[in-house]
This record gives structure tokens, sequence and C-alpha cells, in this order.
């Protein structure tokens, strides 16, 4: 059975050193409660890193530190003070977070960082590789090891690589800034998987893919040059039955078992029957907006004074990166606005904010959860927030009232708490009366419907809807690469070439002997490509045909200097090595004044694009227009022109990144056979990458005379009625290099005897 690995920043427990002694506690977050049971069914270990830097650890630590990782299934990833300074405190909560959390003021650009990140992603990759064997899956975890996917997939393609990211993703607009954003979108793109929180997250992850790397993106699918990967959103979901149980069980415990905490609760409401608490938890950080959730609070006692007295601010605030300036800074503010708020209106008998700086234990979040009348999260942003879904898994009376950011990945899934705009301080205060005064039937109405989703979608699940996802991906992976040209199969296809006696080679040009480039000028032969057709036209039993969309002077001036016959324009025009153009039919193009203007206006409404006329063909190009306003617009064309062309005997032929409008009738395949007829090829091969290849493919593969020696080959990974796939240029030069190979041994063999 395949293993499963996690590799994440953190191993599941944490191995501290105090006062020379070593201990391990297990973690009790999200992720670990989700992954342990996974890793250890599945027989994999947790690749991270243990928690205490390297020159802290003294070698008579280090027997007792590898036997609770053993114990536990773990793999330790070493790192110095430096390492940390630099890859976590440096590039990932130094440039990442501020950055994917839309803090853009506060991102470094440090080279020395980046150099770290890349350094140490490169370790846990290694860690990862030592136990990842062929056919296991490795699931790696958020934004400090982004770079890992591809550093796996690079080097043991067989392993199945998911990839889970718990910040936002940020908009393009955003991510663009990064000097190293190719690198980051390159590394993740290692994986077949790659999972958000929210479907908002996956489109602008989308949307950098599409702009910054040019790949093409289907539905949920990126087709990179290789390979095609699947993203998708999974809101990750908290231990439900844990949180509820706990929360019923507090309830239930006799007086002598509460903890202090319980017990001064319970004085507070013994003060009166309009006794409320609003809760506030978060690590103290700058994107969970602390500031703005105290400022409405104080607002909110302004315009709302007959709850002064009654109403009480619980807000624990767990320290975090607390030595970074930022950080004691946003203490600071924090320090004096609760200072400020309860100066304000706070008396004797009366503290409106109760404010904790510390971390508390399970039972103890417990208790505030189920004390709690209102949840007051206000994130300015948030990839998920949890502790929204823990305060409703533990509310057993179903009631209670949510007030939640929109900037939290978690709104998405609650649509039922009270949403508001952290930057709106007056809409939260609002927001904390109306709370308060809603009723108890509405509060239970809203809370049932939450329960019921959040208890369905819980941490377990999440983990094996990822799970499914990676194995869905593999099984479309393996059905695509269905076709793709093994060793085997290639040994198959050169032996019929070196027995055949006379062979026609049709090659189309654009994606399939060259690659795309914003200019399609760019794209003339390069070095490698001019030797492999000299290579193959050096064989006398080859008859080569360029079969392109292209138009008859690009190639000519390209490629008329080999022994090669031209069919251009999808088809309309031929050349006979040696001869002179033809056209193949009688196509007529009266009805190009009526077409133009429509793709005209096109191209006025979508900047970087353009008109192509060829003879007898219109062509709309959009490689250089943003890339999804392009494809809106590709749409919106070929159903305008769908209507209007139905009379005009007219074909629309959607290539790579153009829409083309020729003349019905004529294509690649009918072209091809034209140039079969009545000769007497042993063996035909037919390379081509798009739609309008199929036509050439379909073609040969049908007809009487083709369909037993015709070897058709799709360039990429889509669809298609070829034989079989190649997937990429570089594979297509690779194997008709094989080929030439041949010729040569032939050749001198001949030569030899
Ligand atoms: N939490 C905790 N101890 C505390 C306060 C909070 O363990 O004293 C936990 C809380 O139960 C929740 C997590 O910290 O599971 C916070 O997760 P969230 O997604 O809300 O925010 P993050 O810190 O991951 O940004």
């Amino acid at each position: 059975m395949p293993k499963i690995h996690i590799v994440s920043n953190r191993l599941p427990l944490s191995i501290n050193k105090n006062d020379n002694e070593i201990s391990a506690v297990p973690s009790v977050g999200g992720l670990a409660t989700g992954m342990r049971s996974i890793y250890k069914d599945y027989g994999g270990k947790w690749i991270g890193w243990t928690g205490i830097n390297e020159e802290d650890i003294l070698p008579e630590d280090q027997g007792y530190i590898d036997d609770i990782l053993e114990k536990n299934s773990c793999i330790g990833v070493s790192l110095s003070s430096n390492e940390v300074t630099l890859f976590y405190e440096g590039f990932s909560n130094n440039t990442i977070w501020p950055l994917f959390h839309y803090f853009t003021q506060y991102t470094a650009h440090d080279h020395a960082a980046w150099d770290a990140y890349k350094e140490v992603n490169q370790k846990f990759a290694d860690k990862a590789l030592e136990v990842a064997e062929d056919g296991d899956i490795v699931w790696i975890h958020d934004y400090q090891l982004l770079l890992v996917p591809e550093m796996i997939k690079a080097r043991r393609p067989s392993v199945t690589v998911g990839f889970f990211l718990h910040i936002p993703f940020p908009s393009f607009e955003v991510f663009r800034i990064l000097p190293w954003r190719k690198e980051l979108l390159q590394g993740v793109l290692g994986a077949d998987l790659i999972g958000f929180h929210t479907y908002d997250y996956q489109r602008h992850f989308f949307s950098c893919v599409r702009r910054i790397l040019g790949y093409e993106i289907s539905f949920n699918k990126i087709h990179l040059e290789d390979r095609i990967i699947l993203t998708d959103a999974f809101p990750m979901g908290i231990d439900y039955e844990k949180f509820h149980k706990s929360a019923i069980a507090n309830i239930q415990k006799p007086l002598n078992e509460k903890s202090d905490l319980s017990k001064e609760l319970e004085k507070y409401f013994l003060l009166g029957d309009n006794q409320r608490l609003v809760l506030s938890i978060d690590r103290m950080d700058y994107s969970k907006g602390i500031p703005n959730r105290l400022r409405a609070f104080e607002m909110f006692l302004e315009k709302y004074p007959e709850y002064i007295g009654c109403v009480t601010m619980i807000m624990l605030a767990v320290p975090s990166r607390d030595e970074v300036e930022r950080y004691i800074q946003l203490k600071k503010e924090v320090d004096e606005l609760v200072g400020r708020i309860n100066g304000r209106f706070g008396s004797i008998n009366y503290t409106p904010i109760w404010y904790f700086y510390r971390s508390l234990p399970f039972d103890n979040l417990i208790e505030l959860y189920s004390s709690s009348s209102v949840a007051l999260i206000t994130p300015v942003r948030d990839g998920m927030n949890l502790v929204a879904k823990e305060y409703v898994a533990c509310r057993t009376s179903n009631t209670g009232v949510v007030i939640l950011s929109e900037m939290a990945g978690v709104a998405k899934e609650m649509g039922e708490a009270l949403i508001i705009n952290p930057n709106n301080e007056e809409e939260i205060a609002e927001a904390i009366a109306q709370a308060l005064k809603m009723s108890i039937e509405e509060q239970q109405e809203r809370m049932l419907l939450l329960q019921d989703r959040i208890k369905r979608y819980n941490v377990f699940k999440w983990s094996q809807e990822f799970l499914d996802g990676l194995h869905r991906i593999k099984e479309f992976q393996q059905n695509f690469l269905a076709k793709k040209i093994t060793d085997k199969i290639n040994q198959k296809i050169q032996s019929q070439y070196s027995s055949a006696e006379k062979r026609m080679i049709f090659l189309d040009y654009d994606g399939t002997l060259s690659g795309f480039k914003a200019n399609p000028q760019d794209a003339k032969p390069d070095q490698e490509l001019l030797d492999l057709l000299e290579d193959l036209q050096r064989d006398p039993r080859n008859i080569i045909t360029i079969i392109s969309g292209r138009d008859r002077e690009t190639l000519e001036k390209w490629l008329g200097h080999f022994k090669v016959n031209l069919i251009v324009e999808h088809g309309v025009w031929l050349k006979t090595y040696g001869e002179e153009w033809e056209l193949i039919a009688n196509v007529n193009n009266s009805w190009m004044p009526q077409i133009r203007p429509i793709l005209e206006t096109f191209v006025d409404r979508t900047p970087g694009t353009n008109i192509e006329e060829k003879n007898y063909s219109l062509v709309w190009h959009y490689r250089k227009a943003e890339p999804e306003q392009g494809e809106l617009r590709a749409n919106e064309l070929k159903d305008s022109l769908h209507t209007l062309t139905a009379n005009l005997d007219l074909e629309i032929m959607e290539g790579n990144k153009v829409i083309e409008v020729k003349s019905g009738g004529i294509n690649k395949g009918v072209a091809a056979l034209r140039f079969l007829q009545n000769k007497a090829f042993d063996f035909v091969i037919a390379i081509g990458d798009d739609w309008t290849d199929e036509y050439m493919f379909r073609e040969l593969g049908n007809h009487e005379q083709t369909k037993d020696c015709a070897v058709t080959i799709k360039v990429g990974l889509k669809n298609t009625s070829a034989g079989y796939k190649l997937e990429s240029v570089g594979a297509v030069r690779k194997f008709l290099k094989g080929l030439t190979v041949l010729n040569t041994t032939k050749n001198q063999e001949t030569q030899e005897v």
C-alpha cells in the first residue's frame, strides 16, 4: 500500500528545552489533529522542524530527541538559529506572511532571506525524499514550504505530491509585487493537487499562474508542459465532536472540579441577569484586526450606554512572534487601547475589557466559548479562522451569535453569522448591538444551520476530501498518459520506420516543432530545429511535409531551402518541393468584408489583440491580450460568429490563442490526403498540437490507404483522435532525433556493407 507522508514547518509535537531539560508536548492545532490519523494509518512519516535550534541541542540530548521522533513516526529537520532567523522569521514571516495578507507595506524584500528560504526548503525536500518511495503520497503544508513540491517532483516524479495553503492567496496585483514570484509559483506547481481554503484564493492563484507563467487553465486544471494538475477549494474544518463533547462535559463538571476561570465566570453572571460576555480570541497578529475591534467596542459602549456595566469583552491575545518590532508595536497599541477604554468606561464594579496576553489551556478555551453570548471575530485578513468554528461547536444550547469579518476564509461557509467589514468600526459596533438584542429563536435558527455544516465538514472529512482529490488527479493523469509514447512504443515505431521504404512525415509547425512566442515572428526555427530537419531530409526514403496554419511567405522564408513540401493556411495552399504554389481548392473569400468588421469590433474592445488576413482566412490573435479577458472575448466571438457563419459555409477554428475563420471544406486532413494520393507510402507519421491537426489525424486514421501505416501523434495532454501523445515540443524533437539516429546507423551500415 502506498504510504502517506506529511511535510510541514512544525512537527505534530513540540520539543522544548527549559533549564536544560528536554520535553515533548503534542500539538493540539487543527493541522496536527487532522493529519495525525492519516500519516500513522498509512504507515508514513511526518517531516518537520523540531522547534529547537541546532546549536541548542547537546550531543547527550540527541539520543532522547531521536527516540521521541522515532516513537511518533516523525523525522526532524535540523535548523541553525541563523536559518530560523532568515527562513522562518525572515522570508516566511516577513515577506510571504504580510504580502499574502495584503500588508504590502510590511513586506521585506531581502535576498539573504530568499536564499535561506530556498536552502531550507531543499532540506525539507531532501528529508522527504529519504522516505518517499515510488507511488507514495507526500502532502506538504503551508507558506513556509512553497518550493518543496517542485523539489520533490523533479527528483521523484512517481511520487504523488499534494500541497495545501493555510493562508490566503492574494490577488495578482499584490502577488506580482514579489521579485521571486515566478520561482514561488513554479515551486508550488510541482504538486499534483493544490488546495486552498476558498474558491477566491484558488481564483487568485489561477490568475497569477495564467498571467505570470502563461499556462492554460481549463475548469480547475492547470495544463503544464508535461503534466496536468488539479486545484480545488477545501475549507479546513475542526474536530467538531471533541469541542462539542468537551463543552457538554464542562457543563456537567461538579463544582469542586471547576477551574478558577470557570468560577470567576460564574461569579460574573451572578452580578445580574443582563450580564453578557463578548469573546475575542486570536494570536496577537496585525492580520487579526485587534485594534479595529477594540475601537469598535469603544464606539458600541459610546452609542449604547445602556450596556455599560453589563457587557464585558473577554480578549485573549496569544503572544506570537513577540520579539519582532512590528508585533511589539502592535502589542503596545493594543495595551494602550485597552487601557483607554477601561479607563473611560470602567468603574469599581465594572471592567469593560478583560485582557489576557497569554495562551490558555484547552479546558479554559472551552469555558470561554461556552460562556460567551457573542464571538467577535474581525480579522482584516485571515486564511480561514478556526476560532469561529470552535465557538459554534461549543454552543451546546444552540444560542450565541458570531460576528464575522468578510475577510476571513470562514465567512464563505458561515453565511448565518453577522458578516461585517472589519475596517468599518461603526458597522461592527452596530453588529454587537444587533447580536445582543437578537431573540433566542433567531440565534438558535442561525446556530443550528452553522452547527450542521461545521459538524459535517470536519477536519477528518477535510483531509479525506483532499486525499480523494489526489487519487482523482492521479487517475486522470494516468488516463491522459494512456497514449503516451513509452520506450516500448517508441521502439515499435522505430522498427516500423526502419523497415519502411517510402515514408511521409507530416509536421505541424507552431506548438509542434517550435514553441509559442508572444510575437509569432519570434518563433522562427532555431539551430537545433534546423539541424533536425536537415538530418530528417537527408534520408532519401523520407518525404517531409510541413503542414501549418501560417502564411506562404513566412514558411517559405524559414524553411524553403530544405527539401520539404509545404501546406499552409490549414490546407489552402500546397507546394511540392521544387514546384510552384498550388491552390488546393477553388475557395472564395467574398465573405471577408462581412466578417472583418465583426473581428474589428473585438480588436477595438480587447487590447493586445489583432487581425491577420491570410489569403483565404481571417485570424483573430489574442496571445498578447490580458489572459482572462482574452478567453472571455474568444468565447463571445465564437458565439457571434457561429450565428453569422451558418449560411456562409465557413469554418471557425480555435487554435492556440487564435480564432480563425475560413472557407469551409478545406482543412489539414483534406490537404494531407491530397499529398498522399496515388503515391505508395508504406509509413506515415503526422504530428500536430491543436484542434486543426485533429482533421489530419482523423483522415489518416480512417483512410483506406493510410489507416494501417499511419502513426498520428498529438503534442500536449488534451483529448485527441491521434493514436499517441507526446508532452511537449522538446519531446517531439527528441522523438524525431531518435528517428534520424536510425537513419544514420542504417546509412552507415549500408556504407560499411
Ligand atoms: N488557541 C489555543 N490556545 C489559546 C488560544 C487559541 O490553542 O490560548 C487555538 C484555537 O483553539 C484555534 C487556534 O489557536 O484552534 C487559532 O486558529 P485560527 O485559525 O483562528 O488562527 P491562526 O492562529 O491559525 O491564524
